[in-house]
């Protein structure tokens, strides 16, 4: 029976982690290398993650899930990170993580039956379009539109930098149903690949996260029947919002275990790099640097799991969420940058894991709205 490590898990997330745990050794972290070159990961990871459960965990059982709450979703995302391949993490944390929690928050049964279903099965791959070209932190400034025509949204418009974007089964687009209304005027509508007018119009080239795809969408005429609305026409705005709240509290985790996993392999190589007859790690300049790293990745650990049991049992916690986001995020990216230093040469060699550590944590802190407005969020909630 697996021991409860964290005052946070129950022993029904131990268990969940014991398999996840076995999966990311054996099946994912040994093929790292070769999908991080391949430029993609194979399509059968997201079917096998479903059938063994992964997805499920914080889904609802009509669907097929489990039931659960957030917890499984931090233990999803905190095991990832030791699949060697921050690319494999986002393809299937988007998928697990932002796409299918909102189709759970906001999907009519129909939908879910749809989109939610397959999805926990992992035989349908979800995408969230939000992003375009012109704009990213300004949600409400999108300018994809979707105009009624009779039973139909007729789409035209742009999506940038989506992930899953090349190989998605169903996307969720933010439209502008109202051009008049900024962001009182955006909806959330549910357009499937191969539906005509609908193209991936690039896939995009990127310093990290290489074996994820990322990619621009167009969107030309594109009719979809008005019940592929996702939750309320006009109120897109607040539901991106809201799945905002737990797709920063996974990045706050999965930046929390990357961290870990890079102060980890860098112990191990301070411990056996020799220079000057001694091992590099008893320098005092190393050793306050691992002292340095350590708190903070705790510092980010205790702010984030705090935070999740706040949002578990309801509480506001909004001011947090954005906090946990900034810092864990910049701890991660601030600690690989260290771990590179502390590896000298090695550490810019692409064979040792701790540069790809830094080039896929170095999205954290932009993706899923950027520290900048983290902090605005945070003086906003202050009242200032
Ligand atoms: C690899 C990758 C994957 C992604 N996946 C997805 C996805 O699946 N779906 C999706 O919709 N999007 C996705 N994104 C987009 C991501 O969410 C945006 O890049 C991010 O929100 C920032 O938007 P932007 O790039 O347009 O930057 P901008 O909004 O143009 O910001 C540029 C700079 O200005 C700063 N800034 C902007 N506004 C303010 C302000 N009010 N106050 C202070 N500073 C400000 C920003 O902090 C930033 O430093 C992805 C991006 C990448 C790189």
């Amino acid at each position: 029976m697996a021991m409860k490590k964290e005052w946070l898990f129950e022993e029904e997330h131990e268990m969940f982690r014991d398999s996840l745990r076995r999966w990311v050794a054996e099946e994912l972290a040994p093929f790292a290398d070769e999908w991080e070159e391949q430029g993609e990961f194979p399509m059968e990871l997201y079917r096998r993650a479903g059938e063994l459960g992964f997805f499920g965990g914080a889904m609802p059982e009509t669907y097929g899930g489990v039931g659960g709450d957030f917890r499984y979703h931090t233990v999803f995302s905190e095991e990832l990170a030791h699949s060697r391949s921050g690319g494999v993490s986002a393809g299937l944390g988007l998928h697990g993580f932002v796409a299918l929690p909102a189709v759970a928050a906001f999907g009519n049964d129909e939908q879910k039956r749809r989109f939610l279903e397959p999805g926990i099965r992992g035989e349908k791959i979800g995408a969230l379009a939000v992003t375009e070209p012109d704009t990213g932190s300004d949600v409400g400034g999108i300018r994809t539109k979707a105009v009624r025509d009779g039973d139909e949204y007729v789409i035209n418009g742009s999506k940038m930098f989506i992930t899953n974007g090349a190989r998605a089964d169903f996307y969720i687009v933010a439209c502008k149903t109202d051009l008049e209304r900024g962001y009182k005027g955006v909806s959330q509508i549910l357009v499937e690949k191969g539906t005509p007018g609908f193209s991936v119009s690039r896939k995009l080239d990127k310093l990290g996260w290489r074996a994820s795809d990322t990619a621009e969408l167009a969107f030309d005429d594109v009719r979809v029947p008005v019940g592929n609305l996702l939750g309320e026409e006009n109120r897109g705005f607040y539901q991106i919002m809201h799945g905002f709240q737990t797709e920063r509290l996974v990045m706050a985790v999965g930046s929390v275990a990357a961290a870990q996993r890079c102060f980890d392999i860098t112990m191990k190589y301070a411990k056996e790099r020799k220079a000057f007859g001694r091992p590099i790690g008893t320098f005092q300049v190393n050793r306050h640097k691992f002292a340095d790293m350590l708190t903070w990745i705790e510092a980010a650990r205790r702010l984030t799991y705090h935070t999740i049991w706040l949002f578990i049992n309801g509480l506001d916690c909004a001011k947090e969420i954005a906090m946990c986001k900034v810092y864990a995020c910049e701890t991660a990216v601030k600690v690989a940058d260290m771990c590179i230093q502390i590896h000298g040469g090695y550490g810019y060699m692409m064979e040792y894991e701790v540069q790809r550590i830094w080039r896929d944590q170095r999205i954290q802190p932009i993706g899923g709205g950027t520290s900048e407005v983290q902090k605005e969020i945070i003086g906003r909630l202050l009242g200032l």
